[in-house]
């Protein structure tokens, strides 16, 4: 047993050896560990009564802010009346009232909701809909996928197979076979600090034509991109790609999916990424913010026409052999329908929209300070790109990250990237404090 080292907190008899800590350097955490207690509106804190300002809404999911009573209380209430009801051959009411009500927000045409438990399993349900979904249409040959260099999709099979983020596939040696990557659109040279989505590279999104030279559009079932790449560092579509790949992909009969786990619900004005700007897929995957994070739930949405397939094809009695035993579960139901209750109430949906303007302004005052080689943003999303030092790439995103913590601001790193990602309840002095701090600790570290 490793007890806490770090000075006086109210849990210094807590054993950190036991909890194998996901995506994170678990020996350097437990040197000097980061433990949340507590968590109201914008802030976290910590064990030791820190406040902490939250410029991450957790982990990309909070959208509404932190301790929102609608949410606990929707969930005792749930708990106490169902805890538990299968979804298989069998059902309750609430995620037939949950799927009506996102259907409601969705994109015109995406009307049909699969639930799931997390981003991943989002993920893996959307590619294993789109290749049951090209065999129901009699287009069986349709087996490869595509997805993108640094795109980030969950960590499940799939997920990997088709994400692009090097350390998350090279420890594990076997992939799903016949994925192809289409190249990330970051660019330095051309689009640093750009303010919103960058001018140049549309023309990468042609790179799929080749693809599909190289391939026959008759073997590819199905591209998959986050609108806007989150996890590997707020990377942005540069204008008219979206659009591109839509294009493209609705020429050659693949399906386009757009993972919004992180776009979802209101991170970019608009309740989906694709009604920011304007292209719809044939799927979205989201999860994150369907519950402000407070319960684990994903939903997965599709065209009718693509149900249609299963629902008039040559399927047997049940038309999708696939679910899990949470899928929509009463619980997370009840935390999703609060949820959405509290962002149509209060107008979180768009509310990025307004402080856009003005989170882009305070990031790029950013710009100038030593190592800083590009600042990325777009509705209540932003980064801020610093140089790697030689030989140690990494090295000064993490440091940057910690210090921010301790002088009382949560951001994410992510290599040498700070990525922000606020609640969509952010004031106007919160992204002031958070730049402040920001600045600060890049001053100093420099
Ligand atoms: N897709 C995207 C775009 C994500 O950002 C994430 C999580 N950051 C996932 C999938 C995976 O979600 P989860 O961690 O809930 O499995």
């Amino acid at each position: 047993m490793n007890t806490m080292q770090h000075p006086a907190t109210s849990q210094q008899d807590l054993s950190l050896d036991e909890f194998w800590m996901p995506f994170t350097a678990n020996r350097q955490f437990k040197a000097k560990p980061r433990l949340l207690e507590s968590a109201e509106g914008m802030f976290y804190t910590d064990v030791e009564g820190r406040q902490v300002l939250d410029a991450t809404a957790g982990l990309w999911c909070c959208n509404a802010g932190h301790g929102r009573k609608e949410i606990s209380e929707a969930v005792a209430r749930q708990i106490a009346k169902l805890d538990f009801a299968p979804t298989f051959q069998m059902g309750h009411p609430l995620p037939f009232q949950l799927a009506e009500r996102l259907v409601e927000i969705a994109p015109k045409g995406l009307n049909r909701v699969f639930f799931t438990n997390s981003g991943s399993e989002s993920v893996d349900t959307a590619l294993k809909i789109a290749l049951a979904y090209q065999r129901a249409r009699g287009e069986g040959t349709r087996t490869r996928l595509i997805g993108r260099e640094l795109g980030y999709h969950g960590v499940g099979f799939g997920g990997i197979s088709v994400g692009g983020m090097v350390n998350n596939r090279k420890a594990f040696g076997v992939q799903l076979p016949g994925v192809d990557h289409l190249p990330h659109t970051l660019d330095l040279e051309r689009n640093a600090f750009t303010r919103g989505l960058p001018k140049q590279g549309a023309e990468l999104a042609d790179q799929l034509e080749k693809l599909v030279a190289l391939h026959g559009a008759e073997n590819i079932a199905a591209v998959i991109v986050e609108p806007m790449s989150g996890s590997a560092g707020v990377i942005l579509p540069p204008q008219g790609y979206l659009k591109r790949l839509r294009e493209i992909t609705a020429k050659h009969g693949i399906l386009l999916i757009f993972d919004e786990v992180i776009t979802g619900y209101g991170r970019l004005g608009e309740p989906f990424a694709a009604q920011r700007w304007e292209v719809t897929p044939d799927i979205i995957t989201t999860a994150k913010g369907l519950t402000n994070g407070a319960i684990p739930m994903g939903a997965v949405f599709v065209s009718e026409q693509i149900q249609d397939a299963f629902m008039h094809g040559p399927q047997g009695l049940i038309e999708l052999f696939h679910g899990y035993t949470y899928s929509g579960h009463p619980v997370a139901a009840a935390a999703a329908l609060a949820t959405l209750d509290i962002y149509q109430r209060d107008g979180l949906l768009t509310r990025a929209r307004e402080l856009e303007v003005y989170w882009q302004e305070a990031l790029h005052s950013l710009q100038g300070l030593a190592h800083v080689i590009d600042i990325r943003n777009t509705g209540l999303v932003g980064a801020v790109h610093l140089a790697s030092r030689e030989g140690a790439p990494g090295a000064r995103g993490y440091e940057v990250f910690e210090a921010c913590y301790w002088d009382g601001v949560m951001v994410r790193v992510t290599g040498d990237i700070i990525a922000m990602s606020p609640p969509l309840i952010v004031e106007k002095p919160h992204i002031d404090r958070i730049v402040e701090v920001l600045g600060n600790v890049i001053r100093r570290t420099a």
